[in-house]
């Protein structure tokens, strides 16, 4: 046992990456028990017929299809210019944000409708070396 082991941290709580070899990352959703209605990560209430701690957490699904993007030029320090930021929407009628990496940061590249699926990647270390992992998306061969 070492305590000081580094880790694989999840960027944000939705995102579950995985433990074992065979598995893979995938995020986390809440689906209404009454409406269907399904977001991302943990809710309490639903938005749409507004029961109250009436979800069951689901598995995402990993491939969704891109609805918009656009090339971001200036962000925060830290973060690489120009990347592609977009919207995702997975086939549970879930829409995230999220950047598009696989491609050259320049429009006319992508087209929306095109399918998209998740990965992960390392995006920095924590002060004891643990390493934050986020989520991103890539264009699909073929898709
Ligand atoms: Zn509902």
């Amino acid at each position: 046992m070492n305590g000081k082991e580094k880790r694989r941290v999840p960027i944000v709580p939705y995102l579950r990456l995985p433990e074992a070899p065979d598995e893979k990352a995938y995020l986390v959703g809440s689906r209404c028990r009454v409406c269907g209605e399904t977001y991302l990560g943990q809710r309490t209430a639903c938005l749409k017929c507004h029961s109250v701690d009436s979800f069951d957490e689901i598995a995402l699904s990993t491939r969704g299809r891109l609805l918009v993007y656009t090339v971001v030029h200036q962000s925060a320090p830290g973060v690489p210019v120009p990347h592609i930021a977009g919207i995702v929407v997975l086939p549970e009628g879930v829409h995230l944000r999220t950047n598009i990496i696989g491609v050259p940061a320049e429009l006319g590249i992508l087209q929306a409708g095109s399918q998209v699926e998740m990965v992960t990647q390392v995006v920095r270390e924590d002060s004891e070396g643990n390493e934050i992992v986020a989520y991103v998306f890539r264009p699909v061969e073929g898709g």
